[in-house]
């Protein structure tokens, strides 16, 4: 047997006719980019995230550096950030002029850790990113009272969390303003690039509006000097068909999760672990190993492909070099970097792939 690591074959299959018809819609209508489908996307995707705006955008990196942007974040900024993450959350800080600072990460939730927050605040620190890494929400309560008493802006990574609750209460309704990422294997994926910013501060809502239309408020005026990241309407189109079914996506998400977390019974493997009170939608299923380059290529003899998020971390990478982060300065980061593995788990995985790779990791 075959286990590859994504396929989106089941949902092509259930969700194809849909988005067929979708396609066929937008065509008939001529209207390719700022139309009816991107607000009626909008409108409903504000209201799945207990929000009062969203603002669709070309890719889940604009939808965090226009947020940024549109609260001021410049050259002299520091906005704080999980040190285990994907590079996205780094280079949107970057974007604006700021500098990323690292926080570290809890080793068993592999998200960032609040009681590391505090140390890595300055008096250049305007902003703490919080990302939702792996569809997990963050431990909230905290982010928001130490932003709250250090007076800083917060921006939600929820690229890998759509619909996750914390508190009973969905992540991107937190902060200040939250970035979505609609890249095609994220819980709610387009058929390419878009990502969308939520957020309850109309003020804020109109700023990125403008930013991501070359900073523009009408027609050939411009306040800003603004991007271009526009949500495209056959995107608009395809998203509002996921959209209607992102909980059943997410529900079967957590099955396969579920059936992980209960059966691998491995002692040399380290399967995640999730905080009180909140409900992860399971966008990275990551397991931890010491030994994890061989269980890797062990999984992989057996026809099991996995992946791992992420092989170098942040502070290490080339494009990183000029923070003068040494190796062995981020321990936990690292020590995520050298032991996680990403296991298969997609929409409409099957009970015999499930259980096939479940033997195979306990019988390592
Ligand atoms: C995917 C991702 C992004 C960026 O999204 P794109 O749509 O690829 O630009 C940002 N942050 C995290 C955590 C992500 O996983």
């Amino acid at each position: 047997m075959k286990v590859p690591f994504v396929s989106f074959l089941p949902m092509e299959k259930e969700f194809g006719d849909e988005l067929k018809n979708a396609f066929n819609r937008v065509l008939s209508k001529s209207w390719y980019i700022e139309g009816d489908e991107d607000k009626n996307f909008e409108k409903n995707f504000s209201e799945y995230c207990e929000t009062n705006y969203c603002i669709g955008v070309g890719n889940g990196l604009d939808a965090l550096m226009l947020s940024l942007k549109a609260l001021g974040l410049k050259s002299g900024d520091e906005v704080i950030i999980p040190s285990n993450t994907f590079i996205a959350t780094a280079l949107a800080v970057t974007y604006t002029g700021a500098t990323p600072v690292f926080a570290e990460p809890d080793i068993n939730t592999f998200n960032i850790n609040p009681t590391n927050i505090k140390g890595a605040i300055t008096e250049k620190t305007k902003a703490i990113i919080p990302v939702h890494l792996y569809g997990q929400p963050c431990d909230m309560d905290i982010v928001l009272k130490i932003a709250k008493e250090y007076n800083l802006k917060i921006v939600e990574d929820c690229a890998q969390a759509h619909g996750a609750t914390y508190k009973g209460k969905k992540v991107g309704s937190f902060g200040d303003a939250a970035g979505f990422s609609f890249y095609p294997g994220k819980n709610l994926g387009a058929l390419g690039d878009a990502g969308a910013v939520v957020t309850n501060n109309k003020e804020l809502a109109d700023k990125i509006r403008a930013l991501k239309n070359y900073g523009s408020d009408y027609k050939y005026h411009h306040i800003y000097k603004g991007n271009n990241s526009r949500l495209d309407e056959i995107q608009a189109a395809f998203l509002s068909v996921k959209l209607k079914y992102i909980e059943k996506i997410n529900n079967d998400r957590r099955r396969i999760a579920n059936r992980y977390n209960e059966n691998i019974t491995n002692p040399k493997i380290i399967t995640p672990k999730v905080i009180n009170d909140c409900i992860p939608v399971w966008h990275v299923y990551g397991i931890r190993c010491n030994e994890r380059d061989e269980l890797e290529e062990y999984l992989s003899g057996k026809g099991i492909y996995t992946n791992k998020h992420y092989p170098i971390p942040l502070h290490l990478q080339e494009c990183y070099k000029d923070l003068g982060i040494s190796k062995g300065s981020l321990p936990i980061a690292e020590k995520i970097s050298d032991t996680e593995l990403s296991l298969p788990l997609y929409y409409g995985m099957k009970e015999e792939e499930i259980a096939f790779v479940i033997d195979a990791i306990n019988e390592f």
